[in-house]
């Protein structure tokens, strides 16, 4: 059986449909995710699972009673996989465990669903970097990945880019902008039904309907650059939320190739680059004398360390921490290697500085 051979069913989800045409007793293995959808019990005979990494699996039964049996010991299957990868997890890692839970406990808003309110989420959007229930968690998945990157706070792989984010946003950060206005609209609560769980998040992330007004003084592309230069994640969170993929790459001035991934790596801000890099930030870009992102990033990564050693502060060491897995970011991303570049990481103050010293 499939079912053990990833955490991908982390929020695994069976979905009984119906079907005029059964194919008795025939099982068919295909590639896509798992949903839940309605479905009329009297008549389907046909289930299916979706995984997080969505692929599908296809099942036909031969009456209504061995399509129960089969949903009912996959779920089964479904939940002791995960708990004994929960336990598992438990067991060796306290320090991501501990990190988990400063993602749930520290950061505000995070006790409770950012779209419906409920208590103890437990599933994440990396690149929306806010807590939801496991029944919006399957709805922010039917979005897509370009929307919504969804994993499980307690199951899935936290790498320090991804922990960056989650502690950067947070629920009331994330909400002060997602949901900046909805004209009178009702949030739906816990007790809501997923259809209009579903009308909310659809409204409020695929069609943006509760973003604040945009700002038409300045065009997007350099909204970012200045957003990313004053670490205002706020900012960066609505700017992306309307920014394409030129927009994400637009350079500081005309001879000033720097992007805002540049400037972000510059600073060592591992939170802002690794959302830059969802956004679709060119990690390969070079500046207007060839200086990659990661040249930048190792230059503030030797600088951290040096502070590191000489001040020996619990702030520095974080610093340099997160200079480093800043680092390690860009080359899983495919960032090109440079050599012999000497940047002392000034950023520009102001939009459309044309202060080059680097
Ligand atoms: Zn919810």
């Amino acid at each position: 059986m499939v079912l053990s051979s990833s955490n991908s069913f982390l929020n695994g989800e069976i979905a009984k449909t119906e079907t005029p045409n059964v194919k008795k007793r025939h099982r068919r293995v295909k590639s896509s995710g798992v949903k839940n959808s309605e479905y009329d019990d009297n008549d389907g005979y046909e289930f299916y699972i979706v995984s997080l990494d969505n692929k599908q699996w296809h099942f036909d039964a031969s009456n209504s009673d061995e399509r129960d049996e089969w949903v009912a010991a996959i779920e089964q299957q479904i939940l002791n996989s995960l708990q004994l990868n929960e336990s598992s997890k438990a067991k060796t890692n306290p320090v991501e465990a501990a990190t988990i839970q400063s993602i749930k406990n520290r950061v505000p808003g995070n006790s409770h669903c950012v779209d419906c309110d409920a208590a103890n989420p437990d599933w994440a959007s990396l690149n929306l970097g806010v807590l939801m229930c496991i029944e919006c968690s399957g709805i922010h998945r039917n979005l897509g990945s370009h929307i919504s990157r969804v994993r499980s706070m307690d199951l899935d792989e936290w790498p320090p880019g991804n922990v960056a984010v989650m502690l950067a946003i947070g629920n009331t950060l994330a909400n002060s902008v997602w949901e900046c206005q909805t004209q009178n609209k009702t949030k739906p609560g816990p007790a809501s039904s997923r259809e209009e769980k579903e009308r909310w998040i659809r409204a409020k992330y695929e069609n943006k309907e509760f973003l604040p007004p945009l700002n038409n003084t300045m065009p997007l592309g350099q909204q970012l650059i200045d957003s990313v230069c004053g670490s205002n994640v706020k900012a960066i969170i609505h700017v992306l939320a309307r920014t394409n993929v030129q927009e994400v790459n637009t350079t500081v001035g005309p001879r000033d190739l720097r992007t805002p991934l540049h400037l972000a790596c510059a600073m060592g801000n591992l939170a802002i680059a690794q959302l830059l890099i969802w956004h679709n930030a060119d990690v390969k870009c070079v500046d207007q004398d060839g200086r990659t992102c990661l040249a930048y990033a190792k230059a503030a990564a030797s600088i951290a360390a040096a502070k590191y050693q000489s001040t020996n502060s619990l702030n520095a060491d974080v610093s340099a921490t997160t200079s480093k897995s800043l680092v390690e970011l860009l080359l899983t991303y495919g960032c090109p290697e440079v050599s012999s570049v000497s940047i002392s990481g000034t950023i520009p103050r102001r939009r459309g500085s044309q202060n080059v010293e680097m």
